[in-house]
């Protein structure tokens, strides 16, 4: 008897092989013996997508991006019909998809479009037949026809969207981890499992560098309540499900540390201290396309001040030829750039209603003897820059003075 539709998503190290193809496949048959309508969304096979990537830019070190999804949409054309010969192998009926045929419709944004629509008539019909649906994470098409992409980490999205767009009853991501951790294990191997997570949390952790889920999937998930399993395809465990109150015991202020390793930071050296300056600088580093975060300008008591602000390092090259420029034109001095750094942040819906967080994180960093550099805020997260050497040690303080493990 049919109990409803599940959308499922496996990731590239999860279809990374002939083995984990079939796995997959037998994973996907057992849920449809167990009579529920599938609709799986699949990543290119392993590291695929960087290796075309890296094809690209030795013929081409700037593609035309509307080239690049043509060529980076192929990878997951390739693993969803494998997927759909496994099943097949298996004795039951599949059929694979491109985004395109099951009509995930975006902008024309290539490499990072947006999605307007999904009719997702094709996938209905296949559905009605009784047939396993494999669905081409990663990509859509334009109304012009054009195949486009969704950015890095888009199959998350993909399974999101159809999700809602087919009032799936759950969205089950397979990955090669068995949920959210409470913070990266390689780093601290007391970290644990969490049951549950607020789309929030989870949308600050994605953020702040936790690799688990593409952040605008948990945005479109949380703007829909798509309900989020994250669980291991290489083993049966519950993983950690992301909804909108995380059914947890009050205690826990704070659900998870995370280190981010790859930003800069840039110093703009005696600043003019006066009205109209800041605006000038970051408006024309938005518009270079550069999305600047944590931002610092210190009290003057001559009238200059330093400004600074950190950047992804992917930018950096980027950033310190507009920043300079900038200064000149406002009169301002030197531009230092320091690559020697790591955010370490804790995050925590708990932290809306309890006092003294913020000095309880300083009060371990400093325990270990860790200088911070830069701080910043948000209604559920603390963040801090400090020199990049101490980021673990960090991270494992912070795990240890909130009680996590
Ligand atoms: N294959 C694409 C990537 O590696 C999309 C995905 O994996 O979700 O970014
Ligand atoms: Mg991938």
């Amino acid at each position: 008897m049919a109990k409803g539709l599940i959308v499922q998503k496996f990731g590239g190290s999860s279809v990374a092989n002939v083995e984990r193809i079939q796995n997959v496949a037998k994973r996907v048959v057992e849920y449809k013996k167990k009579g529920y309508d599938l609709v799986v969304v699949v990543s290119a096979l392993g590291d695929t997508t960087d290796e075309l990537i890296s094809l690209s830019e030795q013929i081409n070190k700037h593609p035309s991006e509307r080239e690049m999804d043509m060529l980076l949409s192929t990878g997951e054309q390739a693993s969803s019909a494998l997927l759909a010969m496994a099943i097949h192998k298996l004795g039951f009926e599949a059929i694979s998809f491109t985004g395109a045929q099951v009509g995930i419709i975006t902008d024309t944004d290539f490499t990072k479009a947006k999605i307007i629509d999904i009719s997702a008539d094709k996938i209905k019909d296949a559905l009605k037949k009784k047939k396993i649906v494999i669905v081409a994470g990663f990509q859509g098409i334009t109304r012009n026809q054009d195949i486009t992409t969704l950015g890095r980490g888009g199959s998350d999205l993909t399974a999101v969207a159809l999700a809602k767009a087919l009032s799936a009853r759950t969205c089950e991501i397979y990955t090669d981890v068995d949920g959210v951790y409470t913070t990266d294990p390689r780093i601290e191997p007391k970290a644990k499992k969490l049951p549950h997570i607020t789309y929030d949390e989870m949308l600050e952790m994605a953020s702040l560098g936790a690799q688990v889920m593409q952040a605008r999937s948990i945005e479109v998930a949380k703007k829909f309540n798509v309900i989020i399993h994250v669980r291991s395809s290489f083993n049966k465990h519950e993983g950690t499900i992301i909804s909108k109150e995380a059914k947890r015991m009050e205690e826990f202020v704070i659900s998870g540390v995370t280190l981010n390793k790859n930003e800069v930071k840039i110093t703009i050296c005696d600043v003019p201290d006066k009205p109209g300056v800041a605006a000038k600088i970051f408006s024309k580093i938005s518009e270079g396309g550069v999305n600047v975060d944590m931002i610092v300008q210190n009290v003057s008591h001559t009238r200059q001040t330093d400004i600074s602000f950190t950047a992804p390092k992917a930018d950096l090259s980027k950033v310190m030829r507009i920043t300079k420029k900038a200064a000149a034109n406002i009169g301002a001095g030197k531009v230092l750039k320091d690559e020697d750094i790591a955010r370490v942040s804790i995050v925590g819906v708990g932290m809306k209603t309890h006092p003294g967080v913020a000095a309880k994180m300083f009060s371990a960093l400093s325990k270990h003897d860790i200088n911070i550099e830069m701080i910043s805020t948000s209604e559920i997260s603390i963040s801090c820059i400090i020199k990049k050497k101490s980021g673990e040690e960090a991270v494992r303080a912070l795990h240890a003075q909130f009680n996590l493990a």
